[in-house]
């Protein structure tokens, strides 16, 4: 845990890249890629901005673990795995899928490197991962572990949400003219930093591109945080199937991104919100003289 004070989570600033190609020219947009997985060697991308204010919370409670859920190809659960391992604390995830437990041939690889970064796993049947949100359980389980710190599943909370102030300044210094930002939405917390955190302006909006079916229940959640007026959406129709799924628009938009600009893209997030954008600028969707910035929030580490 000291090593939190030592080696407090300086914020180091990435890259803003300018994207160019005929695509691009032809739609006379201007774009550039927010390069955030580049942000740290293990705890990649959006989750860095997620945990940075959680962990130094924890250490505050004195607590020695942090503790979590998540599904077998999660990135917050190998995030945090990451961070307890840099940052000394101890990991215990809570995976949904009871067939897993004692099998570890059948683990994805997203388990095996959080389990060598010393997570410790505790798996839960549908029916008992169910209860991942209910107060009951969750007093149950602090009690259980009380030296731990419960972080909800896909890591959202307000202090998630507050590690996105440091990234919106950044994007304003480096183009305060942008009036489109897109970016992949799990559980709505990301969308919600940047929405919060980011300046209005009239011609401002802020897309959160949904990598899950049915993800309207998150627009509440979501509006909770953010009390300015800026204009920010939800896109409901790019999940691509669902959650790890793809169809091969998604793909063929992936593929030809990450050759035209030699970008790797994660299939669950990132490909999805890359997508979103190069669709609707076919669509002719995309004004004139937008200058758009998109955001690579990470993800790489469940590439296989
Ligand atoms: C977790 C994750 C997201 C989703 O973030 P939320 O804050 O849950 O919406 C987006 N992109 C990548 C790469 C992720 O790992």
């Amino acid at each position: 845990m000291s090593k939190l004070n030592q080696k407090t989570l300086i914020h180091h600033q990435t890259l803003l890249s300018p994207l160019q190609c005929d695509l691009f020219e032809q739609h006379q947009v201007k774009v550039w890629i927010k390069r955030d997985d580049l942000n740290h060697p293990t705890i990649q991308g959006n989750k860095l901005h997620k945990l940075k204010f959680n962990l130094k919370q924890a250490e505050q409670e004195n607590k020695d673990t942090l503790l979590t859920f998540g599904g077998a190809y999660s990135n917050h659960i190998a995030a945090t795995a990451a961070a307890g391992q840099a940052f000394g604390f101890k990991t215990i995830g809570l995976i949904r899928g009871e067939e897993l437990a004692n099998r570890p041939e059948t683990w994805s690889r997203t388990l095996h490197e959080a389990q060598a970064n010393g997570m410790r796993f505790i798996f839960l049947s549908r029916e008992a991962y169910r209860r991942r949100h209910d107060p009951q359980f969750l007093m149950t389980l602090q009690q259980t572990h009380p030296s731990a710190y419960l972080l909800p599943e896909g890591g959202t909370n307000l202090l998630a949400v507050q590690g996105f102030q440091t990234l919106s300044e950044d994007l304003e210094a480096q183009c305060p003219a942008w009036n489109q930002l897109y970016t992949a939405v799990g559980t709505g917390g990301t969308l919600a930093g940047l929405a919060r955190y980011s300046q209005p302006a009239p011609e401002r909006r802020i897309f959160g591109v949904a990598t899950l079916k049915e993800s309207r229940y998150l627009l509440p959640e979501i509006r909770r945080y953010i009390d300015s007026d800026i204009h920010w959406q939800l896109l409901e129709t790019y999940h691509a199937g669902g959650y790890a799924k793809t169809d091969a628009a998604t793909q063929a938009s992936s593929d030809w991104f990450e050759t035209t600009f030699n970008i790797s893209l994660d299939p669950v997030y990132t490909a999805k919100m890359v997508h979103a954008f190069i669709d609707r600028l076919r669509h002719n969707q995309i004004p004139p003289g937008s200058r758009i910035i998109l955001y690579h929030s990470g993800g790489l580490q469940g590439r296989v």
